[in-house]
């Protein structure tokens, strides 16, 4: 199958109470440990690619791995979506490119720092939908500001901060309302990076009651959790363990997520825990082994320690054993979906038409009977 527009995957995990994991990617063996995760549950799988990625890859070499991805795994859905696009060329430029998903943050501005106004989120973001939804491509919006800063994206605020930039859920209906939106991200506390919280967020910095405020209100809308890697101590410790120099540092715990799970978050986005897989094995072989010289060395047990995270995450948030469940739609078929439905009086002067013309119909076949009975003097 093609790659997926995500609004399936996502209505799915809706209507059968999970969540998905979308993972940043930006080279081969990123990809490979997803899809292998993914084969080995079952799972339905969203690839998201920050501007970053793009940029990295030079969009050809990312586009060619996905389309190898979807080569090779046939019976998975996968959707590939573009990750905080700044502005409405980033997620034209990404469809053009065949992403079948695009995020557009209107919550900073263009140059992705600067925190804007709910006016020019609502300009760009709607401006977005029209454009994707006319080709069948998923659309996910952002309301509030989340704190940190990630490939270069992000305000920058502190968690103390960012606890002010929370996301209003009054303002999050008007939102959707306002402009359409398959998808929201929401601020609930959560940062960008590995350097999240200095100490086990609880209740006070993590204020998950809003996602339940909010999906309270937008029983339909699709929730999206951005900043929500667990950053597992253990992972931390390898890297240390092997030179590394990562300070205190503490994630969103796999239960809080879940806990959103119940209250509508679809999609949790996890770059962090990836990375730092990643790097951990790579350190490791590279302090037991220094002889070792070929890329494959480090690389195949880099790949591996990141499979495992996706496995766990894949498992954790329910996608696992979804794939092969979900009725596939392309992106040529959601364009219908999305078409403005008529209005009911425009209906009804359909209806009235089309039963006229049937009885019209009708009355021009019994004439010419009539005529010929007569002819044959049977009366
Ligand atoms: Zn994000």
């Amino acid at each position: 199958m093609p790659l997926v527009p995500m609004r399936i995957l996502l209505d799915h995990a809706a209507e059968n109470n999970y969540g998905l994991a979308a993972f940043n990617v930006n080279n081969m063996e990123q990809i490979q440990a997803i899809m292998e995760a993914a084969k080995e549950t079952d799972s339905p799988v969203i690839v998201q690619a920050s501007r970053g990625a793009r940029s990295y890859t030079n969009d050809a070499y990312l586009r060619h791995l996905m389309l190898a991805a979807v080569e090779l795994n046939p019976k998975l859905p996968i959707a590939m979506h573009q990750d905080h696009g700044n502005s409405p060329e980033t997620c034209l430029s990404a469809i053009k490119q065949g992403f079948t998903s695009v995020m557009m943050d209107g919550s900073l501005s263009a140059d992705g720092k600067t925190p804007s106004t709910y006016e020019y989120n609502v300009q760009v973001t709607r401006q977005v939908v029209r454009a994707a939804h006319a080709k069948g491509v998923s659309v996910e919006g952002e309301i509030g500001t989340l704190g940190g800063i990630e490939d270069g994206h992000g305000a920058g605020l502190s968690s103390a901060e960012a606890a002010k930039h929370i996301t209003d859920p009054q303002q999050a209906q008007q939102f959707v309302a306002d402009t359409g939106v398959d998808a929201l991200a929401v601020a609930i506390g959560t940062s960008h990076g590995a350097y999240k919280f200095t100490h086990k967020p609880t209740g006070d910095v993590l204020v998950m009651s809003v996602i339940e405020e909010i999906h309270r209100r937008l029983p339909n809308c699709h929730l999206v959790m951005h900043g929500s890697s667990s950053v597992p101590q253990e992972l931390l410790e390898i890297i240390r363990r092997y030179g590394g120099q990562m300070k205190e540092t503490y994630g969103v715990p796999v239960e809080e997520i879940r806990r959103g799970i119940q209250h509508g978050v679809r999609k949790v986005n996890v770059d962090t825990d990836c990375r730092l897989a990643i790097t951990g094995a790579i350190r490791k072989t590279f302090a037991e082994s220094p002889e070792e010289f070929d890329p494959r060395k480090y690389l195949t047990p880099a790949r591996e320690a990141m499979k495992q995270v996706c496995l766990a995450r894949m498992t954790a948030f329910g996608q696992a054993g979804n794939a092969g469940k979900i009725r596939i739609k392309t992106c040529k078929q959601m364009i219908s979906f999305y078409k403005p439905k008529p209005k009911a009086k425009t209906r009804a002067k359909k209806v009235v038409k089309k039963v006229v013309k049937k009885v019209v119909k009708k009355l021009a076949a019994k004439r010419p009977a009539k005529k010929s009975a007569r002819k044959s003097g049977r009366r």
